[in-house]
């Protein structure tokens, strides 16, 4: 795209170019940023006699026997030596040519740690090469790349060498930007990176501070929020329905309602209102702490677009959640003479037709698990796509929901909340709305955690419950390795407890029970019929019932933060004190000692996802939606958090200002791969 340099095939033979496409390597310019992992000094050689221990060394040697070993595994023994001594090079693998060229006579030089083997001096699998004689030492630090099998790094060496000669590094970033940002150049940090000076300290390099390696951090990061922001300012190019409220729906829904909206959801509704009303599509992300009152702000999203004439979509990832969500919606908005469809996997034939036939032909609104992005489902006027805990959907799932319609609204919605330079990265193409206010009159919840030698104390405390008109979960333990396992569990915790609840109701749900199963617990639950509520993780996300107080956790340990921060948010919904007893077995490893003290210790989501992430890293937060997004390969959120934000604010003015720049920037640091950060 005007920069023809940019896109230059590598030259190289077919069978070496599909390997480096396996590393990403397609064009002359993605061998510019493919940029060295460590360094080894070979400008020295070692005597034999003196290469032991501690840091690897070099030695230049000829081989004196080379031998095909079959005991006790199939390797290749090379017994070479210098003037001051003999070494043995071991191999375990290795390609023919390797082999030929470690045959008797051979002058190699080979770069390994020496061990002392039970044979003498040894080095196992060294990196190696065939020289002739006289052949003089490099003068530079060797960059080792990262590559894959069958391509040597020397291979890879002389290929980026050559785009170093001719390929295209000409500056993307503005002089005067530069300056402010205190940046080295982009070739000049490139140029060092992959050809370091001789003198220069291993360590700084290795550590990846220096300025030349935030030079490249920095550009890596400019080119994702680049690419991000293009993205959002493409979608901001298509039309799409301006929803203006015709009629009073949305005051008359929140009429209907036993309380009022907090400060933070009527921002949230504000915001929402408009950009619905906008003529292209709104890219919305509704984030909230668990029970922060998502659902009602989604739902008055939903009346503006209906009441505009217009459809609204609403899709859950688990059956019992969508179908939660069917019925209080419907409870909300059928009174007011809205029509509202269901959609889910466990409908009959012929409700299913009956419910296809309503959304084709204009029910307002359509609430579903998965079986809304089906074939065969068509609406009228999808006007508004709206997608609960959008983190367990994946990006084609929600494009799916939206390809339903002509360019639709889009809200999405999470409990979970991620750190700020997360957010800024992986959600760079949308706009976040926060409910940073929880419902009033919710008294904070309690948490406990109990051995589980004192269970019988936790059976005391689901019995009062009850005894006080309140309802509990029962979460059975996590077991990972094997649904079949988990579902015998499940059903092992449930006949234990009806023993020791004689009396009360007790009920049992887990994934595997048929979907009018679940709904019939699910709802017996919700009515107050069902005392105890024995579950699997099925009852994780989004499940509202507010006269349970009380949630128990067995084996906390096996779950993760997010997990419990969910699980716990079942409870503490109505005005009732609620608490969260975590029953934990056995010695605790040390991540499961600070996760449960993290539960312990505080109620507040942003902040448990916060410590979650030192613990952990960021791969969970973002879902499934981190998978579109190539992972960053050389900057590190965490620790990068000042160039995120640097990255931000450069890339905002960088496309309207400098767009050939721009264009040039993501060109070189994204290319071919730019396709996987759409969603
Ligand atoms: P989440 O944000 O986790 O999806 P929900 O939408 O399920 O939360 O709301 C949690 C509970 O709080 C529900 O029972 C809901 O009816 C109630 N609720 C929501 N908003 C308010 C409010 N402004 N005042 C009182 N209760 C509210
Ligand atoms: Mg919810």
């Amino acid at each position: 795209m005007g920069d023809s340099g940019a896109s230059a095939p590598i030259r190289a033979s077919d069978a070496l170019l599909k390997k480096l496409a396996k590393i990403g390597l397609h064009r002359e310019a993605d061998l510019l940023v493919h940029l060295p992992l460590r360094y080894e000094d070979e400008t020295r050689i070692t005597p034999v006699a003196r290469a032991f221990g501690g840091e690897p060394v070099q030695v230049e040697v000829v081989v004196h026997s080379s031998e095909l070993q079959f005991r006790p595994r199939r390797q290749l023994v090379v017994r070479a030596g210098d003037d001051s001594g003999e070494i043995t090079l071991r191999f375990f693998s290795f390609y023919p040519s390797q082999q030929a060229a470690l045959s008797e006579g051979s002058r190699i030089r080979a770069f390994g740690e020496v061990r002392g083997g039970f044979f003498g001096a040894e080095m196992v699998h060294p990196r190696f090469r065939k020289i002739g004689d006289d052949e003089p030492l490099p003068t530079q630090l060797t960059p080792i790349y990262p590559t894959t099998a069958g391509v040597a790094n020397s291979a890879l060496q002389k290929l980026i060498g050559k785009a170093l000669a001719v390929g295209d590094l000409s500056e993307t970033l503005p002089d005067d930007l530069r300056q402010r940002l205190k940046l080295p150049g982009q070739a000049r940090s490139l140029r060092f990176l992959h050809t370091p000076p001789p003198g220069t300290d291993l360590d700084t390099l290795h550590a990846r501070n220096h300025p030349a390696w935030r030079r490249v951090k920095f550009d890596e990061l400019l080119a994702q929020q680049l690419s991000l922001r293009r993205a959002y300012l493409a979608r901001r190019e298509q039309g799409a329905p301006v929803l203006v409220a015709r009629d009073d729906l949305g005051a008359r829904l929140l009429d209907s309602l036993p309380f009022g909206l907090t400060g933070a959801q009527a921002r949230a509704m504000a915001e929402i209102g408009h950009d619905l009303a906008q003529p292209y599509p709104m890219q919305r992300l509704l984030q909230g702490d668990v029970g922060a009152g998502k659902t009602i702000v989604a739902a008055l999203a939903a009346c503006q677009a209906i009441s505009a004439g217009w459809q609204a979509a609403f899709m859950a990832p688990t059956e019992i959640l969508a179908e939660q969500h069917y019925l209080k919606l419907r409870d909300w908005l059928e009174p007011l003479g809205v029509r509202v469809a269901w959609l889910s996997g466990s409908l009959k034939t012929k409700a299913k037709r009956e419910q296809l036939a309503a959304t084709a032909a204009g029910a307002q609104l359509i609430v579903g698990t998965h079986a809304l992005i089906q074939e065969g489902v068509d609406f009228a006027r999808l006007g508004l796509a709206i997608v609960d805990e959008q983190h367990r959907f994946g990006v084609a799932q929600r494009l799916a929901l939206r390809k339903k319609g002509d360019n639709p609204h889009q809200l999405m919605m999470s409990a979970t909340p991620i750190p700020r330079t997360l957010a800024m990265s992986y959600y760079a193409d949308l706009d976040v709305t926060v409910l940073d206010e929880l419902p009033p009159g919710r008294t904070p919840i309690k948490t406990r955690l109990v051995a589980d030698s004192r269970r019988d104390d936790v059976v005391g405390f689901v019995r009062k419950a009850v005894e006080e008109g309140r309802q509990a979960y029962w979460v059975c333990p996590l077991i990972e390795e094997s649904e079949a396992l988990q579902l015998q569990t499940a059903q092992e915790t449930y006949d234990f407890l009806l023993g020791q609840f004689f009396g009360l109701t007790v009920g049992l749900v887990h994934g595997r029970l048929k979907a009018d199963e679940k709904q019939a617990v699910m709802a017996a639950f919700a009515a107050g019929e069902i005392d105890v509520l024995v579950a699997t993780t099925v009852i994780e996300v989004g499940v509202d019932v507010p006269n349970a107080s009380l949630m128990v956790i067995e084996h906390a340990e096996r779950f993760g933060l997010s997990q419990l921060h969910q699980l716990r948010g079942r409870v503490g919904r109505g005005q009732y004190e609620s608490s969260c007893v975590l029953i934990y077995a056995g010695q605790l490893g040390d991540i499961a000692r600070q996760r449960l003290k993290i539960i312990f210790e505080h109620t507040d989501g942003f902040e448990i996802a916060r410590q979650d992430l030192q613990i952990r890293g960021p791969g969970e937060f973002v879902g499934s939606r981190q998978s579109g997004v190539p992972l960053l390969r050389y900057a590190d959120l965490e620790m990068d958090a000042d160039l995120v934000e640097m990255a931000r604010e450069v890339a905002e003015g960088m496309l309207t200002e400098h767009p050939a720049l721009a264009e040039r920037h993501l060109q070189r640091w994204l290319g071919s791969r730019e396709e996987l950060l759409k969603s």
